[in-house]
């Protein structure tokens, strides 16, 4: 069906409800990828990608002039992103802001109808905003370090997690290092997580001085590994599975199995078409038994 936007134009339908403007406008220089592409990328991956997406406050990625225009970060709702972008109250210091999310693929669409590349969920679904519900360490490696590093600092960061009874999951950034995750159940606040996961890295940074750093003011410490636990607060962010990022060659951040993590070419290594290839081929969920996976905080020694 055509639908008629706010401003009474008709948007371009591309068959399953797409409305798009400017579809043929290049997006991605030097890929080639055009709004059409990324829209239809996101139609294409939506069974994987929304239950990562949907339900959580968000920040976007905008790039009202392709990729290697101006992009910035938006975090509150406003009418002008579409009618099937929702919106939800939360308290901040600052008083009652709208923030933005959505719940189904439409709304994904809407965003991307205005520029959006990156999705940017909070670790807490708009039912209870206040309750995370997983924690999430970037692994954001410095200069000199290369992607074993990044590879062993993740193994290394699962194997502890897994000392205090933690299972996690690893998720290629489509940027320069990988995310692991850690699913949890309903109970502890943004300061507990906080807490915990402060704690986490620090001792991870103190066990091996050489090879991690885990405070913000030595985050740029050549040969080390920043284990970048901030994303863990309030109103923190990290990019969702499966968004694309506003980068060179229009990568995706790509959640994989552990096993995978040894063949994979590095942090980039899934771009648009890649990406949306092992979307249509996976039989199995990467993150299998992520869901429902409600796992309590351990205490730290
Ligand atoms: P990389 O692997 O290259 O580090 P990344 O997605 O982990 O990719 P970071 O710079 O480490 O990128 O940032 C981690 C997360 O912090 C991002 O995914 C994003 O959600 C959030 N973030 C970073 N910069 C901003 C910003 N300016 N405004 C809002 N959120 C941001
Ligand atoms: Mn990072
Ligand atoms: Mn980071």
């Amino acid at each position: 069906p055509q639908r008629v936007g706010k401003a009474g134009r008709r948007a371009v339908d591309m068959g399953e409800e797409t409305r798009i403007t400017n579809p043929d406008r290049v997006v991605f220089e030097g890929a080639g990828y055009t709004k059409r592409d990324v829209a239809e990328y996101y139609r294409a991956v939506a069974d994987w990608l929304l239950p990562e997406l949907a339900g959580r406050p968000l920040s976007l990625l905008r790039c009202p002039d392709g990729t290697k225009g101006q992009c910035f970060f938006q975090k509150h709702h406003a009418e002008s992103l579409g009618d099937d972008v929702r919106s939800i109250v939360l308290k901040q210091k600052s008083g009652r802001e709208p923030y933005i999310y959505v719940d189904d693929i439409e709304g994904v669409i809407d965003l991307v109808q205005m520029n959006t590349i990156e999705f940017h969920p909070w670790g807490a679904r708009v039912e209870d905003p206040e309750r995370p519900d997983r924690m999430v360490f970037d692994l954001d490696p410095g200069e000199g370090t290369g992607w074993p590093d990044v590879v062993r600092a993740a193994r290394d960061l699962r194997d502890h997690l897994r000392k205090t009874g933690l299972d996690s999951f690893v998720r290629l950034s489509g940027g320069k290092g990988v995310h692991v995750v850690v699913p949890i159940g309903k109970g502890p606040d943004w300061d507990d997580v906080r807490a915990f996961c402060g704690g986490f890295a620090e001792a991870m940074a103190a066990q091996s001085p050489t090879r991690y750093v885990a405070t913000m003011s030595k985050a740029k410490r050549p040969g080390r590994i920043f284990i970048d636990w901030l994303r863990n607060a309030r109103g923190a962010t990290s990019v969702a599975s499966w968004s694309l990022r506003a980068r060179r060659g229009a990568p995706v951040a790509v959640p994989i199995r552990w096993e995978e993590l040894g063949r994979v070419d590095g942090p980039a290594a899934f771009d648009l078409a890649a990406a949306r290839r092992r979307a249509a081929r996976l039989r199995k969920d990467p993150w299998e038994g992520f869901a429902g996976l409600e796992q309590a905080l351990p205490r730290l020694e």
